[in-house]
């Protein structure tokens, strides 16, 4: 467990039990161990992995524990306003996501947010608490707003943030032609920034938001319409991810500057809306590195409280409504992907007998040679670093034609060898120095993995995110092997080569030898932002899912599976029909029957594994993985 840092990046959802285990621990109490369910769904339901679990407890908790957070902060600075979150919906728009957190919000009247039509179309077929906010961001057009005023008309909270000064216009001519007084927002550009990977959403050349003279502008239009009413919030936001907990501090204090120079102005806000950019702790260091933070949740909603508090009070204003868009603290624990190991590669691995030395052999073997006799605990890093010279020469070498394939091969295999013998010298250190961190790549085993990091991963691919990847048993046995992992797709970026580290990132991953046993890894913090930005790439589809509850005495139930998507669904978003795939494949295999390459027998198991694949999960399927 200390080895992959599960105590400190799991938030006490996740923990290794004493059989070396990873259970979810999503309340108080209960626990479902994740090697269980995956064994149920392999071995007794026959279904294919990868799959993604997702607990639907661990989602209300952290909905809970947000709110819970900031009624302690506003109870304990004796704060007069509320708190009242809302979900952005683009983190995670799943059914089962998008229903839990209205759910578990219901009481505490937590809203949602909408970035686009048809997100909107989405949120307000949701059952909410009748003062949950409904926030629209976004560019928008004529449609996205009428659609939002036909929201107040059914009594829900919709307020429609300008984050351009155009879409004022637009928000009162469609008001004034449906008849609906609209809530409106502001989001204002402000020049603080975030911190990590999202600091440039914040600052003066951030995509969205009003600059200062803008918003005066909004405010003296809608005191000429004698519809000042209607400006009810103030929206920022610097970034997601933030992982310094000052930004978070100077940003807001410049927020609610913001928000009581306007109600000094006389417009009668209600809510200011700090964004989101409540960050995750993906590596568990409690740091300001970019995947991680240096807060707690608490440490958050008490500082936005504070903060907001102390300047309401310098500017004698009354205490608004703080309203949060956190969405990946949200959703970013309650799921976990689960992929199994289908093979491991590697130069210490792929073992070949040397061959015997032929005569005329070339003096670069023969260094390669005495190389590997005499490698030893002391001089492993100078060997090694010879024999990668000698591996280079030999291929020179080969290419000018002094050095025959031969000889080639035997140079290569006794590579290979040094580099077994040198692996094995580095088992026993505990921290590689950094010089020999190429070294470790290099000899670092590589674990095939059957998943698309396009699909399940984007974040890693695109920006570099990481997430804490851990095996999901044999946790109490010692890890001999190091590794990387390499999904299946044909695209050599498809592979992960750092891995999460409390002090600092790691080149691989500690992983056990293969034993027969199958061997699975979960990906953990998955999501936020993952299950939406993920690609077709390969035509690798949606991965299956399963809802898990856990129930007392370390059961649990799958509520739900979904199949992930099938090779036809796949094939067909590319602009092709299914019946026209089955044409072409019957036509060509009874031409081949007609011209003798095919018997009928042949023919017509052709054209059913055919039908299978069509019908098939797009991943690797072996029989017991
Ligand atoms: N609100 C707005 C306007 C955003 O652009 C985003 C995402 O970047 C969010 C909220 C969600 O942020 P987070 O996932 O960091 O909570």
């Amino acid at each position: 467990a200390e080895l992959y840092g599960i105590p400190s990046w799991s938030g006490g959802w996740f923990r290794v039990n004493d059989k070396g285990h990873v259970d979810a621990t999503p309340a108080p109490g209960l626990h479902a161990t994740l090697r269980d369910v995956i064994d149920e769904l392999v071995q007794e339901r026959g279904e294919s992995l990868p799959v993604i679990l997702r607990f639907p407890q661990i989602l209300a908790g952290r909905v809970r524990q947000l709110n819970e957070a900031f009624r302690k902060a506003i109870q304990e600075y004796g704060y007069t306003g509320n708190y009242q979150g809302v979900f952005p919906i683009k983190v995670n728009q799943r059914r089962m996501v998008v229903e839990t957190i209205a759910q578990a919000g219901y009481d505490y009247a937590h809203g949602l947010e909408a970035g686009s039509k048809a997100e909107l179309a989405l949120c307000l077929a949701q059952d909410m608490h009748p003062n949950a906010l409904l926030c629209c961001n976004g560019f928008k057009d004529d449609g996205f707003i009428k659609l939002a005023l036909w929201g107040r008309t059914l009594g829900k909270n919709v307020v429609i943030t300008i984050e351009k000064y155009s879409e004022l216009d637009r928000i009162l001519k469609q008001a004034r032609a449906l008849g609906v007084k609209p809530a409106i927002g502001v989001r204002f550009k402000l020049h603080a920034r975030g911190s990590g990977m999202w600091e440039e959403s914040g600052g003066d050349q951030a995509k969205f938001g009003l600059n200062a003279y803008e918003l005066l502008r909004v405010v003296e239009r809608l005191r000429e319409e004698d519809m000042l009413d209607s400006l009810v919030m103030l929206h920022t936001h610097i970034g997601s991810q933030i992982t310094d907990i000052r930004r978070v501090k100077v940003a807001v204090r410049e927020a609610t500057q913001v928000y009581a120079g306007l109600v000094a102005d006389g417009v009668p806000l209600k809510y200011l809306n700090v964004g989101g950019g409540l960050g995750v702790d993906y590596d568990g260091s409690k740091t300001t590195f970019y995947v991680s933070t240096n807060y707690t949740m608490q440490e958050y909603a008490s500082d936005i409280v504070y903060t907001v508090q102390e300047t309401c009070k310098a500017r004698e204003v009354a205490e608004p409504t703080i309203v949060s868009e956190s969405g990946r603290a949200l959703t970013a624990h309650h799921a976990v992907l689960i992929v199994p190991v289908v093979d491991v590669t590697g130069p210490t691995l792929d073992v070949q007998a040397i061959p015997p030395a032929q005569e005329g052999q070339h003096q670069v073997v023969t260094d390669m040679e005495e190389i590997l006799g005499n490698i030893s605990g002391r001089n492993y890093r100078e060997m090694y670093n010879d024999a990668v010279g000698d591996k280079q020469t030999l291929h020179n070498l080969f290419d000018l034609g002094y050095v025959n394939l031969y000889d080639r091969a035997r140079g290569e295999a006794l590579f290979n060898a040094i580099l077994r013998k040198v692996s094995r010298q580095l088992i026993g250190e505990k921290y590689v120095p950094d010089e020999l961190e190429d070294l470790q790549k290099v000899l670092a085993d590589k674990y095939i993995c059957n998943f698309s990091l396009f699909q399940s991963l984007p974040d890693n691919w695109a920006i570099g995110a990481l997430f804490p990847i851990t095996p999901l048993s044999r946790l109490n046995e010692e890890p001999t092997r190091q590794g990387t992992l390499v999904d299946i797709t044909c695209d050599s970026d498809g592979k992960i080569e750092k891995f999460i580290d409390l002090r600092d990132v790691k080149a691989t991953l500690p992983l056990h030898a293969l034993d027969g046993d199958p061997y699975y890894l979960g990906f953990f913090l998955m999501g936020a932002y993952q299950d939406v930005l993920g690609s077709a790439h390969n035509l690798f589809g949606k991965v299956s899912e399963a809802h898990v509850t856990a129930r007392p005495g370390g059961k649990y139930h799958i509520d739900l599976f979904v199949r992930g998507q099938k090779a036809r669904r796949m094939i067909e978003s590319m602009g092709y029909e299914e019946a026209m795939l089955r044409e072409s494949i019957q036509e060509q295999s009874a031409k081949a029957r007609k011209g003798g390459t095919l018997d009928p027998l042949q023919e017509h198991e052709l054209l059913e594994d055919y039908d299978e694949e069509l019908l098939g999960y797009t991943y690797l399927e072996y029989e017991n993985e």
